[in-house]
């Protein structure tokens, strides 16, 4: 029989697991703290269990085991951008933020990207496969060790798209806000994704009360299907409608993201299509100077046009943020110290 994941069963599975080979069911709790709270890569570590249910776990289980490879920390802000391999040796990448209102972590929630987003690192190796729920939780769980650091914030704007991966994207939501576990609130917990319209209809369903955050980066579909293959399957308007109804079931608010490329989404024009676009929506923009990668071909807008483009939002009432960039000097956006490495790798 193949070994089970032990860090993908609830609770309730977990108990009924223990019981079946005759153990008490209480250990089943304490061990659940053990995966989700402390995030022990070896059963070895639980010191509370006894040396015979360790090795009965041991025969049938396995761990989600995430392990730093390299470790990049920016000079400027402290920053720090982590590579992580899995149990199949892939590689992912996290980003742990110092924000004021407390440490912030990047999760990632694909090895690589089907997505195809043109100003995107992320998605120019291909897609490998989705991460687990179990995997997604472990990056916060394996830089808290790592750092000794609480973290009280996670988004999910790392390498992936998240609702490409639905079901263990939302089970590890539900993971992360567990008492339990790492107990962090779903308010505490952003969303980012390209626009997959009928998974955000699907989010709204679920009870979870995560802010959604939009890529929309672009104010007709033309311009955004030049940058976002995904533009091709759901025009804006159908995207913003269900937006409506995210912010209609949830009550919250949706933050909408937008890149700024040189020459490209940059004028007072398409501010003003943004400002169209966006009136009487409970909305946030955030702006982010587009990150220039190696070889692509776009190139970040001018500070001036960004400063132009910000005013411009805000004097139509609509609450507009730049994002600051934080690890600039460490490759910081998603997906480029994994394309280094797999580079690396290859020769
Ligand atoms: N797939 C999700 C989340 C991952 S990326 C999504 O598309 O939303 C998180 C954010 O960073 C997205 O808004 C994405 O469009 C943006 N992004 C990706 N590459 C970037 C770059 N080079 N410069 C600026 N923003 C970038």
């Amino acid at each position: 029989m193949d070994k089970i994941n032990i860090n993908e069963l609830t609770l309730e599975e977990l108990e009924n697991y223990i019981e079946r080979i005759d153990e008490k069911k209480f250990h089943a709790k304490q061990i659940y703290k053990w995966l989700h709270r402390i995030g022990v890569v070896s059963f070895y570590d639980m010191t509370d269990i006894s040396k015979s249910l360790r090795e009965k776990l041991k025969k049938d289980t396995y761990i989600t085991k995430l392990e730093v490879i390299t470790c990049q920390k920016s000079q400027k802000d402290g920053t720090m951008k982590f590579l992580i391999s899995l149990n199949d040796n892939a590689a992912i990448e996290s980003v742990l933020m110092r924000y004021h209102h407390g440490n912030t972590l990047c999760v990632s929630t694909q090895v690589g990207c089907k997505m195809g987003c043109k100003f995107c690192a992320s998605t120019k190796e291909g897609f490998e496969r989705n991460l687990l729920a179990s995997e997604i939780e472990g990056q916060i769980l394996t830089i808290q060790r790592y750092t000794n650091e609480k973290i009280s914030n996670v988004v999910y704007m790392g390498i992936g798209e998240p609702l490409d991966n639905y079901d263990n994207v939302v089970k590890s939501i539900r993971l992360i806000n567990n008492p339990l576990g790492l107990g962090i609130g779903a308010r505490h917990i952003s969303l980012s994704t390209c626009g997959i319209v009928p998974n955000i209809y699907k989010l709204a369903n679920e009870n979870i009360q995560c802010t959604l955050s939009i890529s929309l980066h672009a104010t007709t579909d033309e311009k955004r299907r030049e940058i976002m293959p995904i533009a091709n399957r759901y025009t804006i308007s159908e995207l913003l409608e269900a937006c409506k109804e995210y912010i209609k079931i949830t009550g919250r608010r949706i933050s909408f993201e937008y890149a700024l490329i040189y020459g490209k989404n940059d004028s007072r024009e398409d501010a003003l299509a943004l400002v169209k676009l966006l009136r009487g929506m409970i909305a946030h923009v955030n702006l982010i100077p587009v990150n220039e990668i190696k070889n692509g071909a776009y190139k970040k807008a001018t500070e001036k046009s960004v400063e132009n483009f910000m005013n411009i939002l805000n004097s139509c009432s609509i609450v507009t943020t730049v994002r600051r960039e934080l690890g600039s000097d460490i490759d910081a956006a998603c997906g480029q110290l994994r394309k280094k490495y797999i580079e690396k790798e290859k020769y």
